[in-house]
């Protein structure tokens, strides 16, 4: 329980207005985007500078008060729930784009800013932020970097990670603690910019960022192809890749998921394949065309029926579609179980195979879509949490999606981090050597273990 007169200090800091403790209030902060139980917090704050931060960061630590910092709570792992009460810090006040310096392109941004804001205002300016999770018109950029999320642009452009050159945060003790910097090279003291990167919220709390901005594509191609056979279409993925054609998105269905997708949307797609790729190349019009053409041949071995977006309506349809797939999904049962299972890229067509298996072992209703061109599939469960039966069905399920991933040298989490729903299945990827190394950063960086405590099983 934490004082009446430490509550108070909590109000002080951040003022009256963005402080909360009512049940109801309490209650908003008790889930996120996952299906993990809800736990409440003791207390809700909001602040609005890195300084309120820091001095919030101490008041926890001189009261061994639990921090979970959040941002819009979109993760799906269960990443942002107090399971041992505590404080929230809400990082959605801290939402200023500071500085988009086009000579140098780099960009100053607060933690609470919304990634497609971000991406909007870098786009006005001329300049291209590529990472783009499904979620980006929610998420903020301070839980893209603790997820180091990823996106529909991953294979070609790379995830979150890529495009943070420098990081404030504040640590446990109240200090405000640089990592990286506004310069292209930096070798100055450890590389504390990627220890934060994908910390989950279990070393510091993440303020600022210096993000890397990049020159736009000149030119682009999109196209849909259809399958009868969803193993040619995860052979076709390896081909392209093997063909040393890095398209800049390279996205798949099956056709569960095309049908859901038709019958919520109506954006045309063709509910008889077996599977669909959306694809994109980009880059300069010249090698747009190559890549293109090596495209087309591999579709074309693999039986692929391959169909041109011609106009900018049209490409945006097709994505549409596409960043459509989870909430069509979600529609068809109460409970939805999203994974992130990920292999080698070559080894899509054995992880497909893996998961029709599944499918038919536990008797469970899965739609798959994701980013096929990472090796990255969204492997989905519709299900009813209410029913035990199902549900343990369910779990038995996951638990082999993420054997079979990790059978075929995967892991088990590709861009939506572990939380408490993926904890128990990190030291079968790494080892416990790998787990008793982070435990001493975590202990060495926050003795009381107050950062998002039990979050990666820390
Ligand atoms: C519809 C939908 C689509 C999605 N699509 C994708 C996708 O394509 N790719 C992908 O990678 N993910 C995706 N996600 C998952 C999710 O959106 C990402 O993990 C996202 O990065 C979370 O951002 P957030 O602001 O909501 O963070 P939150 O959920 O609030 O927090 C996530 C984690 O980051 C920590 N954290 C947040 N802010 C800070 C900070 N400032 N300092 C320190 N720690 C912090 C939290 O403690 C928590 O551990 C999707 C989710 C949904 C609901």
């Amino acid at each position: 329980m934490i004082s009446k007169t430490v509550l108070a200090q909590f109000k002080t800091i951040v003022g009256k207005d963005n402080y909360w403790d009512s049940p109801a209030d309490l209650t908003l902060y008790s889930f996120d985007s996952s299906v993990e139980k809800p736990a409440l917090p003791e207390v809700v704050v909001r602040p609005e500078t890195t300084e309120q931060v820091a001095q919030i960061c101490k008041l926890c630590n001189d009261n061994d008060i639990p921090l979970i910092t959040r941002g819009a709570g979109t993760n799906l792992a269960g990443g942002t729930i107090p399971v041992t009460g505590g404080c929230v810090l809400l990082m959605t006040r801290m939402n200023k784009i500071l500085e988009i310096n086009v000579a140098d392109m780099y960009a100053v941004v607060q933690a609470g800013v919304i990634t497609a804001d971000f991406a909007s205002a870098v786009q006005e300016k001329g300049l291209f932020y590529p990472p783009d999770p499904g979620s980006q018109k929610m998420s903020t950029i301070g839980g893209n970097v603790a997820e180091n999320a990823g996106g529909l642009r991953g294979l070609k452009y790379g995830v979150t990670k890529d495009y943070v050159m420098g990081v404030r945060f504040c640590d446990m003790a109240g200090n405000v603690v640089l990592g990286g910097g506004k310069t292209v090279k930096l070798c100055t003291g450890f590389n504390l910019t990627g220890l934060m990167c994908q910390s989950e919220g279990t070393l510091g709390v993440m303020t600022e960022f210096v993000l890397k901005l990049v020159p736009p594509p000149k030119a682009s191609k999109a196209m849909l192809v259809s399958f009868q056979s969803i193993m040619d279409a995860g052979k076709t993925v390896s081909g392209i890749i093997t063909n040393h054609v890095l398209p800049c998105t390279l996205e798949l269905m099956d056709n569960f998921t095309i049908q859901t997708v038709e019958e919520a949307t109506g954006a045309g797609l063709p509910t008889d394949a077996a599977a669909l790729l959306l694809i994109e190349v980009d880059g300069h019009p010249a090698q747009v065309e190559d890549d293109y053409q090596t495209v087309l041949k591999v579709c074309m071995a693999n039986n692929g029926a391959v169909k041109v977006a011609n106009t900018a309506e049209e490409k945006e349809q097709l994505w549409e579609g596409r960043r459509k797939a989870l909430s069509s999904l979600a529609r068809q049962r109460p409970t939805l179980v999203l994974e992130d299972a990920t292999v080698p890229r070559t080894k899509i067509p054995d992880m497909l195979q893996a998961l029709e298996d599944i499918k038919t072992r536990y008797n469970v209703m899965i739609g798959t879509f994701g980013h096929a061109g990472d090796g990255n599939l969204h492997p989905t469960i519709l299900c009813d949490k209410r029913d035990a039966e199902e549900m343990a069905r369910v779990h038995q399920a996951v638990d082999a999606i993420f054997a079979a991933a990790l059978e075929l040298d995967g892991t088990c989490s590709g861009e939506h981090g572990i939380g408490i729903a993926k904890a128990k299945y990190m030291v079968n990827e790494v080892g416990e050597g790998t787990i008793n190394y982070m435990k001493q950063i975590k202990t060495g960086v926050d003795a009381k273990n107050l950062l998002n405590p039990t979050k990666m099983g820390l």
